[in-house]
């Protein structure tokens, strides 16, 4: 589950890591009060309007800008809040429709000059995640942050720099030290980097995130490290530890399908390709995407109907499945253990004649418990539904109909 900036930087703050302070608004209204509030916590005189949607790349679409006076601020936050925001990472990118800005957050500046007026920030880029090959934590980090760190990884990958992360030992002083001294800092910068490392670490580890990434993070002129931007991944199945983070979902900013699907206790996925998949149980999930792939198929989605498959849900699952425009051709896979593959097989049937407009075919695998009545349920329905005996006769024949 993904945060906002501004939940991903109170999720940092309550680990004591410093952030650039902001206020939320979601009605033009409280612009005033939202920028006094700020201004008494922080002194800043200047301020940033962002845009809080899940999305990085804000600033490339114009959903950062910096305000220097009252004016500046009400026409920014007019423009920005209620804007389809488009950047190269939503949907579509820079060409598609953008998403809706429903809250935008005042931040304080903290490009500020130092006290003799030279402005002296560096913009890093850091991040927190797990190395699935080496099985551990990493902290990736460079001296070249702000806006185009994957052209950064792309072109110069020497200056990304890497540390790995000891699952049994943790993260170590020498660790925090080695990211401060190959930042290029020394004094109090070095020391305040030493304990921001120490800090979002313990955030990452605590929230049981799977990612906190902050970019910039930003080297003040007077020598202070702070989040000055902060996305964070958290991880699904720990959420039952931290009812307080299961809060801050935002279920406009998920996939309406998905959203559809847990409510009904389905496990859904959207995935980018076109063979649409109905299975029970995740291993067969699974091993059923792969064969589409292994016959040149794409898959999708991920659907896990469940242990019971019963009329109800595969209807439900169908409609959900069919919400997908590229979808061609969809794949039932059910294994009938406890489940009695008569029972989905008319279920199928059923929920095909409920629905009415399905103009996609369908291709049906049933094993196991009632598996032949099953069989003959679905060639006896006369509708374009195919059955199929083994799994790669099915995915043949899928693959074959989305050609
Ligand atoms: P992103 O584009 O979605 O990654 O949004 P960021 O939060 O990283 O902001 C984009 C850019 O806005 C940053 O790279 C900075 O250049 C600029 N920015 C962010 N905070 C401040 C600030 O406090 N003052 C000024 N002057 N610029 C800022
Ligand atoms: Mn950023």
């Amino acid at each position: 589950m993904n945060l906002h900036e501004y939940q991903a930087k109170e999720l940092l703050a309550s680990y004591g890591v410093p952030i650039q302070r902001g206020v939320v608004v979601e009605n033009l209204n409280d612009i005033e009060t939202a920028f006094a509030k700020l201004k008494e916590e922080t002194g800043t005189s200047w301020c940033v309007v962002k845009a809080q949607i899940h999305a990085g790349g804000r600033g490339k679409g114009g959903g950062v800008k910096l305000a220097k006076n009252m004016d500046e601020l009400k026409m920014h936050a007019g423009n920005i809040l209620g804007m389809m925001l488009k950047t190269p990472q939503t949907p579509g990118g820079m060409d598609g429709e953008g998403k809706l800005v429903r809250k935008i957050l005042i931040t304080e500046d903290v490009y500020y000059p130092d006290a003799d007026g030279n402005m002296d920030v560096n913009e890093f880029y850091y991040s927190i995640l797990m190395d699935r090959e080496r099985k551990c934590n990493v902290i990736v980090y460079s001296t070249e942050g702000g806006m185009d760190i994957e052209k950064v990884a792309e072109e110069t990958p020497h200056l990304v720099h890497k540390e790995y992360i000891h699952p049994h030992l943790g993260l170590q002083a020498y660790q925090t030290r080695n990211i401060a001294h190959n930042l290029g800092l020394t004094g109090a910068a070095f020391k305040a980097m030493t304990k921001f490392v120490a800090t979002t670490y313990n955030a990452f580890i605590g929230a049981d995130a799977s990612l906190v990434e902050i970019n910039p993070c930003l080297k003040t002129s007077d020598n202070k490290i702070v989040a000055a931007d902060s996305k964070a991944s958290l991880d699904e199945n720990a959420l039952f530890r931290h009812p307080d983070l299961a809060a801050l979902r935002d279920v406009h900013e998920e996939d309406p399908a998905e959203v559809e699907a847990k409510e009904h206790g389905l496990s859904f996925i959207k995935l980018d390709g076109n063979v649409g998949c109905m299975v029970n149980g995740a291993g067969l999930a699974m091993s059923t995407m792969d064969i589409i792939k292994l016959c040149g198929g794409e898959p999708a989605n991920f659907l896990d109907v469940g242990g019971t498959a019963d009329a109800k849900r595969v209807e439900t699952a169908f409609r959900i499945i069919l919400k997908d425009e590229n979808v061609k051709a969809i794949l039932i896979n059910i294994f009938g253990g406890i489940v009695r593959c008569d029972r989905v097989a008319q279920g199928v049937v059923d929920a095909y004649q409920n629905i009415g407009d399905i103009n996609v075919p369908i291709i049906v695998r049933l094993q196991g418990t009632n598996a032949e009545i099953a069989k003959k349920l679905i060639d006896d329905s006369g509708l374009d539904v195919h059955s199929a005996v083994t799994l790669q006769e099915a995915a043949d024949k899928v693959t074959e109909l989305v050609g």
